[in-house]
């Protein structure tokens, strides 16, 4: 479904991501792990058009790489922000409204709310409770929900977990195993590293800018030398 090839981004003299290539087929659930600073959300933003890159992104065999981002979010990219940023001063049923938007105000609306607050029984207690209200991890789960709701054919995920609590880490990894269990195709971005091989199919390793490994998941996990760089193992 996505298919990226030699990706750079630079910031100025920074060579931030370095000829990166990668695939998404339809229905699984890929990760990008590595270290702060490893040119992860650079990869992301660029898939997203949201800064400047050069390299072929595809979607569907289609060159999207000149699209600016609301094109490509019409095409089915959504986009789920490292650090959650739901809009703190409306209502969990609000936000994840924003997120439909493209459906208009029908009953096509009220069904993707329903089927969220399934996902995430915690939303639905709380649909009337303003999002700053909430926990980090019921935020990270309106963040999920509203990218959910726009019926998404490619749910891109950033840092889920950063600045969670543990116990809410394993909450928002179970729910992101749980869409993909429902077959959602995710590119999942992650510097825990360990909660990342629990949840996506394969993976590559990014450093500095640059893909260094790639392969199924377990046998990642149960890699050596990736055990001892980012398992503390
Ligand atoms: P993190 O998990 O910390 O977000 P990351 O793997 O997502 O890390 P990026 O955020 O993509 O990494 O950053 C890659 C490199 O590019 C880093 O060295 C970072 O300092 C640099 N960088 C990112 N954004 C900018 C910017 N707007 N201007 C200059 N340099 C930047």
């Amino acid at each position: 479904m996505l298919e990226v090839r030699d990706l750079h981004v630079r910031y100025g003299d920074m060579h931030a991501v370095r000829g990166v290539s990668f695939a998404v087929g339809t229905g699984e659930a890929v990760g990008i792990i590595g270290a702060n600073g490893a040119g992860k959300t650079s990869t992301l933003l660029a898939v997203l058009g949201l800064i400047p890159a050069s390299g072929e992104v595809r979607l569907d065999g289609v060159s999207i790489a000149g699209w600016p981002p609301w094109r490509r979010a019409a095409a089915g990219l959504a986009w789920v922000p490292e650090g959650r940023r739901v809009f703190p001063d409306l209502t969990v049923a609000e936000n994840l409204e924003a997120g439909a938007y493209r459906l208009g105000r029908g009953p096509a609306v009220r069904r993707e709310l329903d089927r969220v607050y399934a996902l995430f029984p915690r939303l639905a207690e709380r649909r009337t409770q303003r999002a700053r209200t909430l926990s980090g991890g019921e935020q990270q789960m309106l963040a999920l929900g509203r990218a959910l709701v726009s019926r998404p054919r490619l749910l891109l995920v950033d840092e889920a977990s950063l600045g969670l609590a543990p116990i809410f880490v394993e909450r928002v990894f179970e729910s992101i195993r749980r869409l993909v269990a429902e077959g959602t195709t995710l590119l999942l971005v992650e510097q825990n590293v360990r909660q990342a091989l629990a949840t996506v199919e394969r993976a590559y390793v990014l450093e500095v800018g640059r893909i260094v490994r790639q392969g199924p998941a377990a046998e990642l996990a149960a890699d050596p030398a990736l055990r001892a760089a980012y398992l503390g193992a």
